[in-house]
């Protein structure tokens, strides 16, 4: 057993060899006409060689993360051992994804809003490579948003009136989507809006050829919700790319009515839905206020975005 540190979480990795990864379960089609314009875009300050450069959010008594090797989430084209001593430092800090050698990049330099469709055949028709992000209504998806693309107000977009329902893009420096989804679970809307989050949304999962990947977000500082477990079950049968976010996780408080740590809901959500899928999801835990896992999340785009643009 090799037991790997990092610089805030403690990975501990067993030997056992990993399964072979599908990130990709949709066949795309390559579009050769974009991608000289994404690999000219601005060079991110974040790359695989240099140490992340990511504030420190560890707390004296935080509790180790334990990954056995078979529980990483590997890219394609990427090798992983236990006995390679350089590991831990390809890890992304408090998530089990490991990096590959398509991280670059990931800095947003620009970000504007597109448009608002209805439809998935209403969305840009550019081919430009999208991340669609989805969560309960109050997981905090416009602030990951805007701490995504370093702007405060950019999400609230998404909210104005009429755009609550909508699929929404953003454009990222010229070259690929953020893509805000409605929030489903509304205590306070109509009981079909509050279920049936499908009608909406399923056709665009299902068709949409330049959904890379979907980021579910989950919220780490409550237990698993049923409707998050549903959603996440459908995801995995349909065989959408699925990357896990856990937010909130800067609230470590315990709650009075037996509420526990994020980690310790991060691994209890994992352990719910991982009969879902034939492979571990990627997740990534983060927080809009300290703006832990902002610099790994985009790192984790650039590579699935990468490696999709040349496949
Ligand atoms: P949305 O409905 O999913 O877009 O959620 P919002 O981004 O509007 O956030 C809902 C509430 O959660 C707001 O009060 C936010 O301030 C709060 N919130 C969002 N992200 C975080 C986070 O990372 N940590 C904490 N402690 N609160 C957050």
């Amino acid at each position: 057993m090799v037991v790997t540190q990092l610089p805030r979480f403690h990975y501990l990795v067993f030997k056992n060899p990993p399964p072979s990864f599908k990130i990709f379960p949709k066949p795309k089609v390559p579009i050769k006409s974009t991608a000289s314009t994404l690999f000219s875009a601005p060079k991110s300050t974040l790359s695989t060689t240099e140490p992340i450069p990511i504030t420190d959010f560890s707390l004296p008594d935080e509790p180790k993360l334990e990954i056995s090797l078979d529980k990483l989430f590997v890219p394609p084209e990427t090798q992983v051992s236990c006995d390679d001593s350089s590991l831990s430092t390809r890890i992304l800090k408090g998530s089990n994804i490991v990096l590959s050698k398509y991280a670059r990049d990931a800095q947003v330099v620009q970000a504007e809003f597109v448009k608002s469709s209805v439809r998935t055949e209403d969305c840009p028709s550019d081919g430009l490579p999208e991340f669609a992000l989805v969560g309960r209504s109050n997981v905090g998806k416009s602030s990951l948003l805007n701490s995504l693309v370093r702007r405060k107000r950019l999400a609230l977009t998404s909210k104005k009136p009429g755009k609550t329902q909508c699929i929404n893009h953003f454009r990222i420096n010229d070259s690929w989507y953020l893509v805000d989804l409605p929030g489903y679970g509304y205590a306070s809307a109509p009981q079909e809006l509050r279920t049936d989050w499908g009608k909406f949304t399923k056709d665009y999962f299902i068709n949409r050829s330049t959904l890379v990947s979907v980021f579910l977000l989950i919220d780490a500082s409550i237990p698993a919700k049923k409707i998050d477990l549903e959603y996440a079950s459908w995801l995995g049968q349909n065989q959408v790319p699925m990357t896990l976010i856990f937010t909130k996780c800067d609230k470590r408080k315990k709650k009075k009515n037996g509420g526990k740590r994020p980690e310790e809901n991060v691994k209890d959500f994992q352990e719910l839905i991982c009969g879902f899928f034939q492979t571990v999801p990627p997740w990534i835990m983060t927080s809009s206020v300290t703006n832990q896992g902002r610099d790994e999340i985009l790192l984790h785009m650039a590579q699935l975005r990468n490696y999709w643009l040349k496949h």
